[in-house]
């Protein structure tokens, strides 16, 4: 997968529109109070500024569901991000995204000026992938450029529909997306370990029939792992267990051999609460009454060391319940070696990025991904939509 990028076309003097991720979260006075969405959007920006571009930037945020909801509005970020540039960002407030404040703001650009367009969610269209959305953004432009990894999954206009009718590229935060999750799953430096948990099997069964085939090893923790000690034969306790899911489990043991590494040690507590009654038992020994939530000590080591060889790692999915500081241990574990090896590490979904964050470790990996359910589907070896959207090299 090689697809083209901003610094692969010509901009000078081009109307660019991109499409970025500014789905930052407000408070209830519409104030960001997270700007890492904008502050991950800026390379791009400042390259196509730089190099003589008319820059429109279009984004979704929220749900508004296809109609102009005030508090949805992209305003609060057309402020911050003028701050963040250090130059002014014109915001097309526009109820029909593509309308006449838009026009105008486009029409009355110079090279390197920024204009914001209003909330694509705005208009019904844009999730349904509707061509007359798609062709509204494209006649604004003369380059596509998507930097929205986030929603590269999903189909819609601002993502996949405008780039019937543009040439379309990559920006950074994509380019580096398709850099290190798409290499790190198919092109690997060997050995290859990717480490899961979280909650669910089920919800990560296809991530493990696509990792199984290509990887050196594979660890699995955290919730889903009791259903593969229930498919041992141990008893769980009221630890998380999938019952549906014990077969699918007995099966992906047989077929991974010793490839697959489970916990042999638990810490378990009374209760589903950071200060319940909680200690450390061995492999098979959750008694009932008790529920899994990390994993032990010497299951740490037995990770430890096989994510120690590993030139390539990838992770998703916290080990135990990070949220809860007393059960954090195991994550907080596995997050320090992938900090400490040499290696190239890749963290994938939601939850995993927030606790490698939470851990104070998320700068000591290479990568960090900015997607949570699109990184999920790349880990599922799914084709993203709007990666394929764009022009190969
Ligand atoms: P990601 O968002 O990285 O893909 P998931 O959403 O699959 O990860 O899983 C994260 C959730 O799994 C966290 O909220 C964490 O508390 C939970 N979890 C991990 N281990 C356990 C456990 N032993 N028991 C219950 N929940 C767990
Ligand atoms: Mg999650």
């Amino acid at each position: 997968m090689n697809k083209k990028t901003i610094e692969d076309i010509l901009v000078k003097g081009k109307k660019v529109l991109v499409r970025c991720d500014f789905n930052v979260p407000l408070d209830a006075d519409r104030n960001i109070t997270d700007e890492n969405r904008i502050v991950g959007a800026i390379p791009t920006i400042k390259y196509l500024v730089d190099n003589g571009a008319k820059v429109i930037l279009c984004s979704h945020m929220g749900k508004p569901k296809g109609e102009p909801k005030p508090e949805f509005s992209l305003a609060p970020v057309a402020k911050r991000l003028s701050e963040k540039l250090g130059k002014e960002v014109i915001f097309a407030a526009d109820d029909n995204v593509v309308g006449e404040n838009a026009k105008k703001a486009v029409a009355e650009m110079n090279d390197g000026d920024v204009v914001l367009l209003e909330n694509t969610r705005y208009r019904a269209e844009e999730t349904k992938n509707i061509e007359t959305f798609s062709k509204e953004l494209a006649s604004l432009a003369d380059i596509f450029v998507n930097d929205a990894f986030g929603t590269a999954h999903r189909a819609h206009c601002s993502t996949v529909g405008v780039a019937d009718y543009l040439p379309a590229v990559c920006g950074y935060l994509i380019q580096k997306e398709i850099e290190f999750l798409g290499n790190a799953v198919n092109n690997p430096v060997r050995p290859l370990v990717a480490i899961l948990g979280g909650s669910k099997v089920s919800s990560k069964i296809s991530v493990i029939e696509n990792l199984l085939d290509k990887v050196d090893k594979l660890i699995i923790g955290g919730g889903m792992a009791y259903t593969f000690m229930a498919a041992k034969g141990y008893e769980v306790g009221d630890s998380l267990l999938e019952k549906d899911y014990i077969d699918y489990a007995k099966e992906m043991m047989a077929k991974a051999g010793d490839k697959l590494l489970l916990p042999i040690d638990t810490v378990v507590a009374k209760e589903f609460n950071n200060d319940a009654e909680s200690k450390i038992v061995g492999e098979g020994a959750i008694e009932a009454g008790w529920q899994g939530l990390d994993i032990g000590p010497k299951t740490i080591e037995l990770f430890s060391d096989a994510v120690k060889s590993a030139k390539t790692v990838v992770w998703n999915g916290p080990m135990g319940v990070f949220e809860m500081e007393n059960f954090a241990k195991g994550t907080n574990a596995i997050a320090q070696v992938l900090a400490e090896i040499d290696a190239t590490t890749v963290i994938g979904g939601g939850d995993s990025v927030a606790a490698v964050n939470q851990a104070g470790l998320g700068d000591k990996m290479s990568h960090i991904s900015t997607g949570g359910g699109a990184s999920l589907e790349f880990l599922e070896g799914k084709q993203l939509p709007g990666i394929v959207a764009l022009e190969d090299k």
